[in-house]
Protein backbone atom coordinates (compact mmCIF):
# COMPACT_ATOMS: atom_id res chain seq x y z
CA UNK A 1 0.00 0.00 0.00
CA UNK A 2 2.72 2.13 0.97
CA UNK A 3 4.50 1.74 -2.04
CA UNK A 4 2.10 2.45 -4.00
CA UNK A 5 1.10 5.76 -2.75
CA UNK A 6 4.82 6.26 -3.23
CA UNK A 7 4.53 5.16 -7.20
CA UNK A 8 1.39 7.51 -7.56
CA UNK A 9 3.49 10.45 -5.63
CA UNK A 10 6.42 10.01 -8.04
CA UNK A 11 4.22 9.66 -11.23
CA UNK A 12 2.42 12.64 -9.87
CA UNK A 13 5.46 14.79 -9.75
CA UNK A 14 6.98 13.39 -12.85
CA UNK A 15 3.99 14.67 -14.85
CA UNK A 16 3.44 17.94 -13.62
CA UNK A 17 7.23 18.74 -13.88
CA UNK A 18 7.01 17.58 -17.68
CA UNK A 19 4.23 19.87 -18.14
CA UNK A 20 6.58 22.65 -16.63
CA UNK A 21 9.63 21.87 -18.18
CA UNK A 22 9.25 24.80 -20.87
CA UNK A 23 8.95 27.29 -18.38
CA UNK A 24 11.86 25.63 -15.78
CA UNK A 25 14.30 25.64 -18.30
CA UNK A 26 14.16 29.19 -19.08
CA UNK A 27 14.02 31.15 -15.85
CA UNK A 28 17.50 32.69 -14.87
CA UNK A 29 18.02 30.94 -11.61
CA UNK A 30 18.54 26.78 -10.88
CA UNK A 31 15.25 24.79 -9.79
CA UNK A 32 16.04 21.33 -8.53
CA UNK A 33 13.09 18.79 -6.84
CA UNK A 34 14.36 16.17 -4.64
CA UNK A 35 11.87 13.39 -3.39
CA UNK A 36 11.47 12.72 0.16
CA UNK A 37 14.56 10.72 -0.12
CA UNK A 38 16.43 13.11 -1.36
CA UNK A 39 17.19 11.68 -4.51
CA UNK A 40 16.91 14.68 -7.27
CA UNK A 41 13.31 14.38 -9.46
CA UNK A 42 14.41 17.85 -11.27
CA UNK A 43 16.95 18.96 -12.48
CA UNK A 44 16.87 22.39 -14.67
CA UNK A 45 18.68 23.39 -17.15
CA UNK A 46 20.42 26.09 -15.36
CA UNK A 47 21.53 23.58 -13.12
CA UNK A 48 22.91 21.55 -15.97
CA UNK A 49 24.81 24.78 -17.21
CA UNK A 50 26.75 25.63 -14.03
CA UNK A 51 27.14 21.85 -12.92
CA UNK A 52 28.39 20.25 -15.94
CA UNK A 53 25.81 17.61 -14.86
CA UNK A 54 23.08 16.85 -17.07
CA UNK A 55 19.56 16.01 -15.61
CA UNK A 56 19.86 12.69 -18.03
CA UNK A 57 22.85 11.97 -15.45
CA UNK A 58 21.89 13.08 -12.04
CA UNK A 59 17.77 12.50 -11.90
CA UNK A 60 16.92 9.19 -10.05
CA UNK A 61 20.13 9.43 -8.39
CA UNK A 62 21.08 10.57 -4.64
CA UNK A 63 21.58 14.03 -4.51
CA UNK A 64 24.33 13.40 -2.06
CA UNK A 65 26.63 11.03 -4.31
CA UNK A 66 26.90 14.21 -6.77
CA UNK A 67 27.33 16.73 -3.95
CA UNK A 68 28.96 15.25 -0.53
CA UNK A 69 29.34 18.86 0.63
CA UNK A 70 25.37 19.33 0.62
CA UNK A 71 25.79 16.11 3.15
CA UNK A 72 26.02 18.33 6.66
CA UNK A 73 24.37 18.20 9.38
CA UNK A 74 22.48 21.49 9.26
CA UNK A 75 21.27 20.95 5.04
CA UNK A 76 19.54 17.73 6.33
CA UNK A 77 18.07 19.35 9.43
CA UNK A 78 16.20 21.59 6.84
CA UNK A 79 15.27 19.07 4.84
CA UNK A 80 13.92 17.76 7.51
CA UNK A 81 11.61 20.25 8.88
CA UNK A 82 10.42 20.89 4.91
CA UNK A 83 9.46 17.39 4.82
CA UNK A 84 7.68 16.92 8.28
CA UNK A 85 6.56 20.44 8.93
CA UNK A 86 5.78 21.96 5.49
CA UNK A 87 8.68 24.50 6.06
CA UNK A 88 10.44 26.90 4.35
CA UNK A 89 14.16 27.29 4.65
CA UNK A 90 16.22 30.13 3.50
CA UNK A 91 20.40 29.81 2.71
CA UNK A 92 21.25 33.47 2.56
CA UNK A 93 24.74 34.23 0.62
CA UNK A 94 25.63 36.10 3.70
CA UNK A 95 25.96 32.92 5.88
CA UNK A 96 26.54 30.28 3.75
CA UNK A 97 28.31 31.88 0.66
CA UNK A 98 26.91 29.14 -1.45
CA UNK A 99 25.44 25.44 -1.00
CA UNK A 100 26.54 24.25 -5.09
CA UNK A 101 30.17 24.56 -5.74
CA UNK A 102 30.09 26.32 -9.01
CA UNK A 103 32.13 28.60 -11.06
CA UNK A 104 30.89 32.16 -11.52
CA UNK A 105 30.09 33.47 -14.71
CA UNK A 106 32.73 35.69 -14.49
CA UNK A 107 35.67 36.13 -12.30
CA UNK A 108 36.99 39.11 -13.95
CA UNK A 109 37.01 41.92 -10.81
CA UNK A 110 35.55 39.72 -8.38
CA UNK A 111 36.28 38.81 -4.61
CA UNK A 112 34.85 35.71 -4.94
CA UNK A 113 36.15 32.17 -6.83
CA UNK A 114 33.02 30.57 -6.34
CA UNK A 115 29.55 31.74 -7.47
CA UNK A 116 27.24 33.79 -4.45
CA UNK A 117 24.46 32.09 -4.21
CA UNK A 118 20.79 32.59 -2.34
CA UNK A 119 18.56 29.34 -2.07
CA UNK A 120 15.40 28.75 -0.77
CA UNK A 121 14.25 25.44 -0.14
CA UNK A 122 10.03 24.69 0.70
CA UNK A 123 7.46 21.81 0.08
CA UNK A 124 6.08 20.24 -3.16
CA UNK A 125 2.77 19.37 -2.09
CA UNK A 126 0.66 16.70 -3.84
CA UNK A 127 -3.17 17.04 -4.30
CA UNK A 128 -3.94 15.75 -0.84
CA UNK A 129 -1.77 17.94 0.87
CA UNK A 130 0.90 15.61 2.08
CA UNK A 131 4.22 16.43 1.31
CA UNK A 132 5.77 14.63 -1.68
CA UNK A 133 9.33 16.28 -1.82
CA UNK A 134 11.06 19.67 -1.87
CA UNK A 135 12.00 22.00 -4.37
CA UNK A 136 14.97 24.14 -3.77
CA UNK A 137 15.59 27.83 -5.52
CA UNK A 138 19.47 28.39 -6.44
CA UNK A 139 19.81 31.87 -7.43
CA UNK A 140 23.13 33.77 -8.44
CA UNK A 141 23.63 36.77 -6.51
CA UNK A 142 27.48 37.09 -7.23
CA UNK A 143 27.45 40.33 -8.94
CA UNK A 144 25.15 41.84 -6.22
CA UNK A 145 27.46 40.30 -3.56
CA UNK A 146 30.74 41.75 -4.99
CA UNK A 147 28.71 45.13 -5.65
CA UNK A 148 27.92 45.43 -1.60
CA UNK A 149 31.38 44.48 -0.66
CA UNK A 150 32.84 47.34 -3.17
CA UNK A 151 30.40 50.35 -1.36
CA UNK A 152 31.40 48.94 2.14
CA UNK A 153 34.85 48.73 1.37
CA UNK A 154 34.11 52.44 -0.41
CA UNK A 155 32.10 53.78 3.09
CA UNK A 156 35.19 52.45 5.01
CA UNK A 157 38.07 52.14 3.19
CA UNK A 158 40.76 55.02 2.56
CA UNK A 159 41.11 55.31 -1.11
CA UNK A 160 44.63 56.27 -1.41
CA UNK A 161 46.00 53.72 1.34
CA UNK A 162 43.39 51.02 1.39
CA UNK A 163 43.54 51.28 5.23
CA UNK A 164 40.37 52.58 7.13
CA UNK A 165 39.17 56.01 6.95
CA UNK A 166 38.16 58.96 9.20
CA UNK A 167 34.32 58.00 9.50
CA UNK A 168 34.83 54.01 10.18
CA UNK A 169 37.80 54.89 12.85
CA UNK A 170 35.28 57.10 14.49
CA UNK A 171 32.45 54.97 14.57
CA UNK A 172 34.86 52.10 16.03
CA UNK A 173 35.83 54.54 18.62
CA UNK A 174 32.45 55.30 19.92
CA UNK A 175 32.01 51.56 19.92
CA UNK A 176 34.90 50.56 21.55
CA UNK A 177 35.01 53.51 24.40
CA UNK A 178 31.27 52.47 25.56
CA UNK A 179 32.60 48.75 25.11
CA UNK A 180 35.31 49.37 27.33
CA UNK A 181 34.32 51.51 29.68
CA UNK A 182 31.11 49.22 30.71
CA UNK A 183 33.74 46.18 31.04
CA UNK A 184 36.51 48.71 32.98
CA UNK A 185 38.91 47.60 30.55
CA UNK A 186 41.92 49.25 28.76
CA UNK A 187 41.90 51.28 25.39
CA UNK A 188 44.28 53.69 23.87
CA UNK A 189 44.49 55.98 20.95
CA UNK A 190 47.66 56.90 19.07
CA UNK A 191 47.17 60.13 16.74
CA UNK A 192 49.92 59.97 14.05
CA UNK A 193 51.36 62.96 11.96
CA UNK A 194 54.26 63.19 9.06
CA UNK A 195 57.00 65.58 9.84
CA UNK A 196 57.79 68.39 7.26
CA UNK A 197 55.41 66.15 4.76
CA UNK A 198 55.18 69.75 2.50
CA UNK A 199 58.74 69.17 2.10
CA UNK A 200 58.04 65.45 0.76
CA UNK A 201 55.84 67.10 -1.60
CA UNK A 202 57.64 70.29 -1.85
CA UNK A 203 60.83 68.18 -3.17
CA UNK A 204 59.03 65.24 -4.78
CA UNK A 205 55.97 66.14 -5.93
CA UNK A 206 52.47 65.04 -5.03
CA UNK A 207 53.00 61.74 -6.41
CA UNK A 208 56.53 61.88 -4.45
CA UNK A 209 53.74 62.70 -1.28
CA UNK A 210 51.17 60.19 -2.38
CA UNK A 211 53.79 57.39 -2.44
CA UNK A 212 55.24 57.81 1.15
CA UNK A 213 51.58 57.93 2.26
CA UNK A 214 50.90 54.51 0.72
CA UNK A 215 53.91 53.54 2.42
CA UNK A 216 53.90 54.92 5.95
CA UNK A 217 50.42 53.42 5.66
CA UNK A 218 51.46 49.90 4.64
CA UNK A 219 54.38 50.03 6.96
CA UNK A 220 52.50 51.24 10.31
CA UNK A 221 49.63 48.45 9.37
CA UNK A 222 51.82 46.01 9.80
CA UNK A 223 53.13 46.63 12.73
CA UNK A 224 49.78 47.22 14.65
CA UNK A 225 47.87 43.85 16.25
CA UNK A 226 45.03 42.59 14.18
CA UNK A 227 42.86 43.61 16.71
CA UNK A 228 44.28 47.14 16.42
CA UNK A 229 42.17 49.84 14.22
CA UNK A 230 44.48 51.85 11.84
CA UNK A 231 43.42 54.42 10.17
CA UNK A 232 43.80 57.75 8.06
CA UNK A 233 42.84 60.43 9.97
CA UNK A 234 43.14 63.19 7.00
CA UNK A 235 46.17 64.37 4.99
CA UNK A 236 49.20 62.91 7.04
CA UNK A 237 47.32 62.22 9.66
CA UNK A 238 46.80 58.60 10.95
CA UNK A 239 45.24 57.32 14.32
CA UNK A 240 45.66 53.93 15.31
CA UNK A 241 42.78 52.65 17.89
CA UNK A 242 44.04 49.96 20.80
CA UNK A 243 41.53 47.98 22.18
CA UNK A 244 42.43 46.01 25.33
CA UNK A 245 45.35 48.18 25.42
CA UNK A 246 46.89 50.43 28.60
CA UNK A 247 49.08 53.04 28.54
CA UNK A 248 52.04 51.70 28.82
CA UNK A 249 51.85 48.96 26.05
CA UNK A 250 50.47 52.05 23.83
CA UNK A 251 53.55 53.96 24.76
CA UNK A 252 55.70 50.57 23.53
CA UNK A 253 53.54 50.46 19.97
CA UNK A 254 54.21 54.26 19.28
CA UNK A 255 57.80 53.78 19.56
CA UNK A 256 58.10 50.52 17.62
CA UNK A 257 55.78 52.67 14.66
CA UNK A 258 58.46 55.50 15.45
CA UNK A 259 61.27 53.26 14.84
CA UNK A 260 60.07 51.29 11.75
CA UNK A 261 59.02 53.94 9.99
CA UNK A 262 62.18 56.44 10.61
CA UNK A 263 64.32 53.45 9.36
CA UNK A 264 62.15 53.11 6.16
CA UNK A 265 64.22 53.81 2.80
CA UNK A 266 61.59 54.76 0.48
CA UNK A 267 62.51 54.71 -3.21
CA UNK A 268 60.73 56.78 -5.06
CA UNK A 269 62.11 57.84 -8.83
CA UNK A 270 65.49 56.43 -8.25
CA UNK A 271 65.64 58.82 -4.66
CA UNK A 272 65.50 57.47 -1.23
CA UNK A 273 62.78 59.62 0.63
CA UNK A 274 63.41 58.91 4.90
CA UNK A 275 60.61 60.41 6.73
CA UNK A 276 59.69 60.51 10.51
CA UNK A 277 56.47 60.40 12.60
CA UNK A 278 55.44 62.39 15.76
CA UNK A 279 53.01 60.48 17.84
CA UNK A 280 50.23 61.37 20.27
CA UNK A 281 48.91 59.31 22.87
CA UNK A 282 45.94 58.86 25.17
CA UNK A 283 44.97 56.53 27.38
CA UNK A 284 40.79 55.94 28.12
CA UNK A 285 40.01 57.76 31.32
CA UNK A 286 36.86 56.40 33.47
CA UNK A 287 34.43 59.84 32.42
CA UNK A 288 36.28 60.14 29.00
CA UNK A 289 34.16 60.55 25.79
CA UNK A 290 35.48 59.88 22.34
CA UNK A 291 35.98 63.25 21.82
CA UNK A 292 38.39 63.66 25.08
CA UNK A 293 40.12 60.74 24.32
CA UNK A 294 40.96 62.06 20.57
CA UNK A 295 41.11 65.53 22.20
CA UNK A 296 43.90 64.48 24.70
CA UNK A 297 45.79 62.51 21.89
CA UNK A 298 45.65 65.52 19.38
CA UNK A 299 47.49 67.82 22.02
CA UNK A 300 50.11 65.33 22.88
CA UNK A 301 51.35 65.43 19.10
CA UNK A 302 50.78 69.27 19.31
CA UNK A 303 53.64 68.73 22.24
CA UNK A 304 55.66 65.96 20.30
CA UNK A 305 55.35 68.65 17.33
CA UNK A 306 57.07 70.93 19.71
CA UNK A 307 58.95 69.56 21.39
CA UNK A 308 61.13 68.45 18.72
CA UNK A 309 58.96 66.09 17.04
CA UNK A 310 60.25 62.16 15.99
CA UNK A 311 59.03 61.34 19.26
CA UNK A 312 56.17 60.46 21.33
CA UNK A 313 54.12 61.95 23.84
CA UNK A 314 51.44 60.90 26.27
CA UNK A 315 48.67 63.22 27.85
P1 LIG B 1 54.65 69.12 10.56
O1 LIG B 1 55.98 68.48 10.84
O2 LIG B 1 54.40 70.27 11.48
O3 LIG B 1 53.54 68.14 10.59
O4 LIG B 1 54.76 69.73 9.11
P2 LIG B 1 54.03 69.25 7.82
O5 LIG B 1 54.69 69.86 6.66
O6 LIG B 1 53.92 67.76 7.81
O7 LIG B 1 52.56 69.76 8.08
P3 LIG B 1 51.56 70.61 7.25
O8 LIG B 1 50.24 70.40 7.92
O9 LIG B 1 52.05 72.03 7.11
O10 LIG B 1 51.53 69.96 5.82
C1 LIG B 1 50.83 68.83 5.52
C2 LIG B 1 50.86 68.68 4.03
O11 LIG B 1 50.27 67.44 3.63
C3 LIG B 1 50.12 69.73 3.29
C4 LIG B 1 49.32 69.02 2.25
O12 LIG B 1 49.53 69.57 0.98
C5 LIG B 1 49.83 67.61 2.30
N1 LIG B 1 48.83 66.61 1.96
C6 LIG B 1 47.63 66.44 2.55
N2 LIG B 1 46.98 65.40 1.96
C7 LIG B 1 47.77 64.93 0.98
C8 LIG B 1 47.65 63.88 0.02
O13 LIG B 1 46.65 63.16 -0.06
N3 LIG B 1 48.68 63.67 -0.84
C9 LIG B 1 49.80 64.44 -0.77
N4 LIG B 1 50.78 64.19 -1.62
N5 LIG B 1 49.93 65.45 0.11
C10 LIG B 1 48.95 65.70 0.98
MG1 LIG C 1 49.28 67.48 9.76
MG1 LIG D 1 52.80 66.79 9.27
Amino acid sequence: MAEEIARDLHEAIRVTLSKFAQIFDTINFGLVVFDRDLTVQHWNRWMAMHSGISATQIVGEAAFDFFPQLNTASFKKNCKSVLAFGNFAFFSQKLHGFLFPFKPDSSFGSRFDMMQQSCSMGPLRSEDNSISGIFLIVQDVTELANYEHKLVEMNTKDALTGIYNRRFLESRLKDECARQQRYQRPLSLIMIDIDFFKKVNDSYGHQGGDFILQAVAARAASVIRKTDFFARYGGEEFCCLLPETGAEAAESVAESLRVHIAEMENRFDDKIIKVTISLGISALLADDSPDTLLKRADDALYQAKNSGRNRFVRI
